[in-house]
């Protein structure tokens, strides 16, 4: 995994490259576009710090990401300057960080985690009822009880049945009898396609599945099945800080990934990644998108392109050495107060390459986790546990605060 850092002056001098090379709408002679840039009023174009600006200038220029920009040379050309840049992102994403082999893969910033997971569902779904001719009710989509709720949100919108796995309360890991027999009774049912989603981290305990496991079985059994990869929450750190994993497109049981640059990147709302092997991007194409050149094979529709150009400078500021620095103190913070829990004998779960501590609720009153603004693991019951989340502003001194007073609460 590399890409190169960027000084700022040269990411500067690039997005603003870009820009000019995109339809100007106050310089050209653009009649046919519902769009146009920021209202002037509030965003004036004359403010002088702008010229120093890039994200922010491109956030009034407002250029539209409409579609999907890996597909071709078919599609908008209103932005191709800034369309470029989201597909050196889009790279960077898919042969960097996951090992993609140049051109083999299509991809998007979609407006979060939870539209890129639902995109991985409909295009499976939309692939069983056109390549298999299958009944909606031969497909099943199957996911631990940890998983974020974009996919039984997803299993909603798109009318399939959920096959929801146990998971150790302990060890937050799948059980393996639990999902052998669950697939096993689901084939003898009659389900003939199976739609996988594997977390790269669980957003409540930072736990990764074990797709190793997933995959052999499935694998063993001969099940037809597609695997999508929620990476959402640790996308950006895991691979990062375990550079030994299966998680990556040299993997053939995996079809796609999910990662939010919202999350760990610090990168502004609207910015979730979708990335997908070549040729499955057509089972969403949206046909009656007449007046889309090149189509569209989104969720979304029209998007920002400031959402893309801001998530390119964030990893081209940082390359990729400096990422893993980053990723890597957050980890070492999450294993300190982990390893002083241990010393008290106070229950929690931590994965070793992730950034995120949940404490048992029984070791800690509940006046503690508000005061820290712990996020327990459900709002309406009594917690089980509480979450912290070792993010850049989580400092020692307050982690430190915290412990203390975590302390005087055993007895
Ligand atoms: C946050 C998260 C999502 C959803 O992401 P949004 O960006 O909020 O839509 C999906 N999966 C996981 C594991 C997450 O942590």
């Amino acid at each position: 995994m590399f890409w190169e850092k960027y000084p700022y002056t040269s990411i500067k001098r690039k997005v603003f490259e870009s820009l000019s090379k995109n339809t100007n709408y106050r310089t050209e002679n653009i009649l046919g576009i519902p769009a146009t840039f920021l209202d002037t009023d509030i965003f004036y174009d004359d403010a002088p710090f702008l010229n120093d600006a890039p994200f922010l200038s491109t956030l009034i220029a407002n250029p539209n990401h409409i579609g999907v920009h890996t597909l071709g040379d078919e599609h908008e050309d209103f932005f191709s300057g800034t369309h470029d840049i989201e597909k050196d992102l889009i790279k960077i994403c898919a042969e960097e960080i996951f090992g993609a082999e140049p051109f083999s893969y299509d991809g998007y910033v979609a407006s979060g985690g939870t539209e890129a997971n639902i995109e991985a569902l409909w295009i499976y779904r939309n692939f069983y009822l056109q390549e298999y001719k299958a009944d909606i009710k031969d497909i099943a989509i199957v996911y631990s009880t940890d998983t974020h709720y974009s996919i039984p949100k997803a299993l909603n919108l798109l009318n399939v049945k959920g096959i929801e796995l146990p998971v150790h309360p302990t060890t937050r890991e799948i059980i393996t009898k639990d999902f052998e027999h669950k697939i096993e009774d689901a084939l003898v049912q009659g389900i003939k396609y199976f739609i996988v989603n594997v977390n790269m981290s669980t957003t409540m305990f930072g736990s990764v599945d074990d797709i190793g496991k997933i995959t052999n079985f499935l694998n063993l059994l001969h099940v037809n099945y597609k695997l999508h990869v929620d990476g959402a929450y640790g996308g950006f750190i895991y691979p990062f800080v375990n550079t030994d994993n299966s998680f990556n497109f040299k993997n053939k049981n995996i079809t796609s990934f999910s990662i939010d640059g919202h999350k760990m990147l610090q990168a502004p709302y609207g910015t979730g990644i979708f990335l997908i092997r070549k040729e499955y991007m057509k089972y969403v194409c949206t046909n009656e998108a007449g007046y889309v050149k090149g189509r569209d094979y989104t969720l979304c529709g029209s998007r920002s392109g400031a959402n893309a150009v801001c998530v390119w400078m964030i990893l081209r500021i940082h390359g990729s050495v400096g990422w893993t620095v980053k990723m890597r103190q957050l980890v070492d913070k999450a294993a300190t107060i982990s390893e002083t829990l241990n010393e008290w004998g106070i229950k929690h779960y931590r994965h070793p390459d992730l950034n995120i501590v949940t404490i048992d609720a029984h070791y800690m009153s509940s006046a503690l986790a508000n005061k820290y603004h712990l996020v327990p693991d459900n709002h309406n019951e009594k917690p089980n546990w509480y979450k912290i989340v070792v993010m850049p502003h989580v400092k020692s001194g307050i982690i430190d605060n915290f412990l203390s007073e975590l302390k005087n609460e055993q007895s």
